[in-house]
Parts: C-alpha cells; sequence; structure tokens
C-alpha cells in the first residue's frame, strides 16, 4: 500500500527511456513504414466486423460488473461510480479507481518466400485456430522486447526486428481487449519449433491461409501482410 502513495515524487518509469531510444522507432520513423501503410485501407470487408465464432472464457470487456468485486488493493467491495465520464469500479474506502484499460500486447510478421507465418493455438481462447506469434505485454517490457519474448517462446528461435508493421486494436479477446503492436521480423537463430502455446507452426502463401484464424485484428494483418507483397509485385 505504501507503494502507491502519492507523497513522495512521481518516478519516471524507466522502461519509457528505452522506448523512445529505441532503433525501431527509427526505422518507424523513416517514411517507409508509412508510406506502406497508406495504401492499405482499414477492412470494410464485412467478414472482418464479426468474430468467427463466440470465443471461450468469461466476457469481461462488455460489463465492468464481471472485474472486480473486492478492491484489489485494500479488499472492501467496490462500488461503481462516474469517474472521467465512465462508468468504473471505485472503493469506498482507499478511493483506487479500477481504469478498465486495454493490455498492451506485441508480435510478428515472419515471411518466407511470400508466405506468412503462423501459429496452430493449443490453448483457448481460439484453441485449435491459427494466429501469429503474439502476446501480452510483462510489466517491465517494451513492445520490441515483447515481441522477441513471445516469438522466441512460441517459435523456438531468436529473431531480430525489422520495423513497425502495424498497431491494432483486438477487441474479440475473451480475457481483454488489447492493443497489438506488430513488427516485421528475421529470423536470425534458434531451430524452429513449436513451443509453449503453439501446437504447429507453418508457412501459408495467400491461397493457403486457413478460414478460423483466431482474432479479427490477426485476420487484418494477414490481408494487410498480402496486399503489401501484391502491391509491390506489380510495381
Ligand atoms: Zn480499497
Amino acid at each position: 500500500m505504501k507503494k502507491n502513495d502519492r507523497a513522495g515524487k512521481p518516478r519516471i518509469p524507466k522502461v519509457r527511456r528505452t522506448w523512445t531510444r529505441s532503433p525501431v522507432t527509427k526505422v518507424k520513423e523513416s517514411g517507409k513504414v508509412y508510406k506502406r501503410r497508406k495504401s492499405v485501407e482499414w477492412s470494410t470487408d464485412g467478414r472482418d466486423e464479426t468474430p468467427r465464432r463466440a470465443p471461450v472464457g468469461a466476457d469481461l470487456t462488455k460489463n465492468i460488473a464481471k472485474t472486480y468485486k473486492y478492491c484489489p488493493r485494500c479488499g472492501a467491495e467496490m462500488t461503481e461510480k462516474i469517474v472521467d465520464h465512465h462508468k468504473r469500479k471505485v472503493c469506498p474506502v482507499c478511493e483506487y479507481v479500477f481504469y478498465h484499460n486495454p493490455v498492451p500486447a506485441a508480435g510478428v510478421v515472419i515471411e518466407e518466400d511470400g508466405k506468412i507465418l503462423l501459429v496452430k493455438r493449443k490453448f483457448e481462447p481460439y484453441k485449435g485456430d491459427w494466429c501469429l506469434p503474439a502476446g501480452f505485454m510483462e510489466y517491465d517490457e517494451s513492445p520490441e522486447r515483447c515481441a522477441v519474448r513471445e516469438t522466441k517462446e512460441e517459435l523456438g528461435v531468436d529473431v531480430e526486428l525489422d520495423g513497425l508493421f502495424g498497431v491494432y486494436s483486438g477487441k474479440d479477446d475473451p480475457r481483454t481487449h488489447a492493443v497489438l503492436v506488430m513488427y516485421w521480423a528475421r529470423v536470425t537463430g534458434g531451430k524452429m519449433k513449436p513451443g509453449d502455446d503453439a501446437e504447429e507452426i507453418q508457412f501459408f502463401a495467400k491461397k493457403e491461409i486457413p478460414d478460423n484464424i483466431a482474432f479479427l485484428a490477426h485476420r487484418q494483418i494477414i490481408k494487410e501482410f498480402f496486399e503489401i507483397r501484391d502491391s509491390e509485385s506489380r510495381k
């Protein structure tokens, strides 16, 4: 509880400093990636508007009543109150406010001979469906570190990031809303084999992409990947 007292001066988190100096951020600012992204329109494909099937698990995203019943700081029963124009869970005892923010996640786009790498999910949500290698950020991580770590855990390989692919909003994960930061990546070492929460790994050409892609954002990323490659091959 002491840590949350506001008596002391606010501390600047360390991660922020590394983030602003990130070499990947420099690549992003080179204009190259922005130019690519301009040609890609946000999906209006009806298929991409709704999840393929209802995900398994408690949906915390629609109803704050399903979040904290008791204060995570002092244990008192939470009440609901309008704070900053939103109904939020508030602790009547210690005044803790639960801001229901999306959770940042990061992942990679790995390419081989014009094909994109996907992993088959071993666990819920969307068990058995395919997605890009990605995962939620740890508290002390930068998005870049998270992308590299998740790739190592899921594929067993080391990667070097090659610039920002794009940033996406994920609202069809039953665990939480997410903000997904995707990077281009190149494999630099290690032996590729499914690890952690991946059941299979496979490179897919455009025509081979399976119907069961786990998340809407991932479908969008795959779509954009082939749009980028198609537009480049026409030049
Ligand atoms: Zn409290």
